[in-house]
Parts: C-alpha cells; sequence; structure tokens
C-alpha cells in the first residue's frame, strides 16, 4: 500500500475506529450494568454508568491512536532510518551495503532507486581500480620496452668505446646492430604515439566513402607482386556484383589492414605462404576475412590478442617479435568506425582476422 493511501487509511481510522469503540462500550457496558445487574438509569448507578464509559471511551482513544501511530512510524521511519544508515556507510566508501527493498510503496521506490545508485558508484569505483592497474601495468610495460632495446645500445656503444670493436667489420657490424635497434624504438615509440592518440580519441576520423573492392585489389597487387619472389601467393575474393562501400577514414583503415597482414607475414612458418581476403557483403555491413596460413594462435591467447602489450610466446622469442600493439590498434581504429573485429584460429594451421564496417547504402 503507498504511504498516502496509508495515511488516508489511519485518518479515517482514527476516527471511525473510537466512533465503534465508543457505541461497542456504550451497548456492552449498558447492557451489563442495567440488564444483567438490574441497575437504576438514575442516581448512583447513572453517575458510575457514565464515569465507567468515560474512562473506557479515553482508553479506545488512546489505544487506537498508540496502535495506529505504531503502524504508520513503523512503515515509514524504519525504511528512512535503514535508508540514512546505508547512505551514511556509502559516504564512508563502503559501496558492499545493500538497500534493495521489496516493498512496493514510495519508500520501497527511493530504496531501489538508492541502490542502483549505489550498484553505479561501485560499477565507476570498480572501473576507477581496473583503470589505475592498467595504467600502472602499461607503464610498466612502456618502460621495459625502452628499457631493454636503450640497454642494448648503451652496451654496443660501450663496447666500441672500450675498444672491443676492434676491427672495421667489428665495428661496422655494432653501428648497424646500434641503428638497427635504435629505429626499433623509433617504430615503438611512434606506435605507443598512435595507440595513445586513438585511445584519448584525439585523433579525428575523417569519414569518406570507401570502396573496399578497389581498396583491397591495390593492398593484394602489392602483397602478391611482393610473395611472388618466394613462392607465395595473395589473393582477394569477392562476388562481382555486391557492393562493399563503408564508410571509413582511409589511411587509418590502411593502418588497421596493414597492421594485421604485416602479422600474417611476421608469423609465417610455411615454405608457400598463403595470405586471402575475403570480402562478404550483408544488408548492413561488409566483414573482411583476413587469412593466412602462419603459426596460428593458440585456443587460450585468442581472447587476448586485441589487448595492449599482449604478446604470445612465439612473438616474445622470435626474433621478429613485436611490441604487442599491432592488434590493439587495429580494435581502436574499428570500434571508432563502429566496427567490430574478432579473430580465429589454429595452432600450426593458420589465423583469420575479422573484420565488419558499415555499409553505405
Ligand atoms: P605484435 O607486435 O606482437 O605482433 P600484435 O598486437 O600485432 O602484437 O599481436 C598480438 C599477438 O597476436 C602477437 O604477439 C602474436 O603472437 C599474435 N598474432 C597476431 N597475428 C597473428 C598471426 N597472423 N599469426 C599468428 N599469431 C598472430
Amino acid at each position: 500500500m503507498s504511504i498516502k493511501k496509508r495515511l488516508i487509511f489511519s485518518n479515517i481510522a482514527v476516527i471511525v475506529i473510537p466512533v465503534i469503540g465508543f457505541l461497542l462500550v456504550e451497548i456492552i457496558w449498558g447492557y451489563i450494568l442495567f440488564v444483567i445487574f438490574n441497575g437504576n438509569p438514575t442516581g448512583k448507578d447513572l453517575t458510575l454508568f457514565i464515569s465507567v464509559r468515560f474512562i473506557a471511551m479515553i482508553l479506545v482513544l488512546i489505544v487506537t491512536n498508540g496502535l495506529l501511530t505504531y503502524y504508520v512510524l513503523k512503515s515509514i521511519l524504519i525504511p528512512i532510518k535503514e535508508l540514512s544508515v546505508a547512505a551514511n556507510k556509502i559516504s564512508e566508501g563502503n559501496l558492499d551495503y545493500s538497500v534493495e527493498s521489496n516493498k512496493k510503496d514510495e519508500l520501497g521506490e527511493l530504496s531501489n532507486t538508492f541502490e542502483r545508485m549505489r550498484l553505479k558508484l561501485k560499477e565507476a569505483k570498480d572501473a576507477q581500480l581496473q583503470y589505475e592497474k592498467n595504467r600502472h601495468e602499461l607503464i610498466a610495460s612502456i618502460s621495459h620496452d625502452l628499457k631493454t632495446p636503450l640497454t642494448s645500445i648503451k652496451g654496443y656503444i660501450k663496447g666500441i668505446q672500450d675498444g672491443v670493436a676492434n676491427t672495421p667489420e667489428k665495428l661496422e657490424r655494432y653501428l648497424n646492430i646500434t641503428y638497427k635497434t635504435a629505429n626499433d624504438m623509433d617504430g615503438l615509440i611512434d606506435e605507443l604515439f598512435l595507440y595513445s592518440k586513438l585511445d584519448l580519441k584525439s585523433s579525428p576520423f575523417q569519414f569518406e566513402k570507401v570502396d573496399l573492392y578497389s581498396f583491397f585489389a591495390d593492398f593484394i597487387e602489392e602483397l602478391a607482386f611482393n610473395l611472388e619472389q618466394e613462392q607465395g601467393t595473395a589473393t582477394l575474393v569477392a562476388k562481382k556484383n555486391d557492393s562493399y562501400v563503408v564508410m571509413a577514414d582511409r589511411e587509418k583503415l590502411r593502418r588497421a589492414v596493414s597492421n594485421i597482414l604485416q602479422n600474417s607475414l611476421k608469423y609465417m612458418d610455411k615454405e608457400h605462404k598463403s595470405i586471402q581476403v575475403l570480402l562478404s557483403s550483408q544488408p548492413d555491413t561488409v566483414t573482411i576475412k583476413m587469412s593466412d596460413n602462419g603459426i596460428g594462435i593458440s585456443k587460450e591467447a585468442i581472447p587476448f590478442i586485441f589487448e595492449i602489450f599482449y604478446r604470445t610466446d612465439a612473438s616474445r622469442n622470435s626474433s621478429t617479435g613485436g611490441s604487442g600493439l599491432g592488434l590493439s590498434i587495429v580494435k581502436k581504429i574499428i570500434e571508432e568506425h563502429g566496427g567490430t573485429v574478432w579473430a580465429d584460429s589454429k595452432l600450426g594451421k593458420g589465423t583469420s582476422i575479422y573484420l565488419t564496417l558499415k555499409k553505405v547504402i
């Protein structure tokens, strides 16, 4: 029952119950005194009747009022007290104190609104903690990834200073390694910078109509040409009459596709390298499937490959090992397009990366 109805009911009851009580007292007490005990409705008996009736009426009034006040207060004050305790706990930082109510009145509604607010606050606090944890991990990973090549550069320079590179060939080798390592660092910093711009959404996207068929035809032509020298193939498969026009930022999409295809080349262990891009058109989207016949990714690793700095052991141990930024950049770019990205892979057989983009209808 709502509080409004409860108050109306209690106001009516506070009049009706005493009236009925007075009548009952009058009838019962009158019957006892004048019928059962044969009292005389004048003089002493009448005075006794009036006095007892007066006291009984006062008692009826007190009891009725007391009970109704208790009923109303209990149903209003107790939930308010509970809410006040919860508000105090929350203000002290305890976000686990639940105030969920199954009452259907206004206070039940207020408790449930409060409960939703508590859950939202808890969610925000958890997200903040997770964010802090991610930030610390990120700083640790960046420091580690920059420190390792720097240590190597310092080592080679020290080698040159100490005269370890004592032949022109050795000196050239040391300088080449130092230059390559510095170059890798430069690339890593560029990637980090791009990731951070995408993360902060400070790199504006310029959307335009892009025909994915001709976009990929250019990519595949260049890739096929490079792979030809190593007996490899790169193919583009699409249905001739379907439309593959999407809204995309051409440059950023080029970056995303290039990261995926570079991984296909990097994690390739077969003699006959094969890369295939398959375009398929749905009513509202275009799906791009980019497959290779490389080393593949284990089932356990698949859910993490789009996370920043995630690298499988195969990547860490290989000489081509990357930074773990490539696919996280892909994810950011595709999500900014309102699209989705996921992977499917079999260890030893190969990997497929899927992208969906919104179609221009
Ligand atoms: P990395 O710079 O290490 O390549 P990415 O973010 O591009 O980082 O990829 C994350 C991880 O996913 C890589 O370390 C690699 O182990 C795995 N991976 C990505 N693409 C492929 C692929 N085509 N074949 C095999 N493994 C892949």
